[in-house]
């Protein structure tokens, strides 16, 4: 009575407005699987490999986007970051839900995916940070970044922003809490949907 298919919970929004904590988070509490990313950028201190990410060269990623791995790739503040079909297609069939931390061209190419087993998990939710003046400090609060790259980050963000209709939910973040209490009980209604039980 109770099978179902996982629900695959896309979640976009600007680095600062705290969705990497909230995926974090689901996957910590074992509420989801964290769907490890691929991505040609230098690990920041702390990070570690094949947990916050697949560090990889350029050429190894050229590899695997040709070998047809990834189902879906970008290029964002000049790195190349793409999701890994085996992160999610296996645990969504085996009834796990999945978490995807990714931009929004990515989670476009979600979007627009003809796979039927994409279409019935997808669930799209972008973050958005209270105000500007608080992303501005959260994006300076991280202190690994250069001022450079802060401010590469505050425009692509303010630019990501513009983003935010064409997803199915949007939440503007509060604190760590409240944010978290809304994603689980978005999570806890997708899983509800008829159309993923089988
Ligand atoms: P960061 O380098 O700060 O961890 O991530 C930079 C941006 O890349 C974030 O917006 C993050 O959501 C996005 N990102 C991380 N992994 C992926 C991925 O696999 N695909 C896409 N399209 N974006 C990703």
């Amino acid at each position: 009575m109770s099978a179902r298919t996982g629900v695959l919970l896309v979640v976009s929004g600007p680095s600062g407005s705290g969705k990497t904590t909230l995926c974090r988070r689901l996957a910590a509490d074992r509420a989801a699987h964290y769907s490890i990313s691929c991505t040609t950028r230098q690990p920041r201190p702390g990070e570690r490999a094949d947990h916050d990410y697949h560090f990889v060269s350029g050429e190894e990623f050229a590899a695997r986007v040709a070998a047809g791995e990834f189902l879906e790739h970008a290029l964002v503040h000049g790195h190349h970051y793409g999701t890994l079909r085996a992160e999610v297609l296996g645990y969504l069939a085996a009834g796990r839900d999945v978490v995807m931390d990714i931009d929004v061209q990515g989670a476009a190419q979600v979007r627009a995916c003809a796979d039927p087993a994409i279409q019935r998990a997808r669930v799209d939710l972008f973050v958005m940070p209270p105000s500007e003046a608080e992303l501005r400090a959260r994006l300076a609060g991280r202190g690994t970044d250069s001022a450079e790259t802060i401010a590469l980050r505050m425009n692509n963000a303010l630019e990501e922003m513009r983003h935010w209709p064409s997803y199915t939910y949007r939440l503007v973040s509060g604190t760590c809490e409240e944010d978290y209490a809304r994603v689980k009980a978005l999570l806890t209604a997708e899983q509800l949907r008829v159309s993923r039980l089988t």
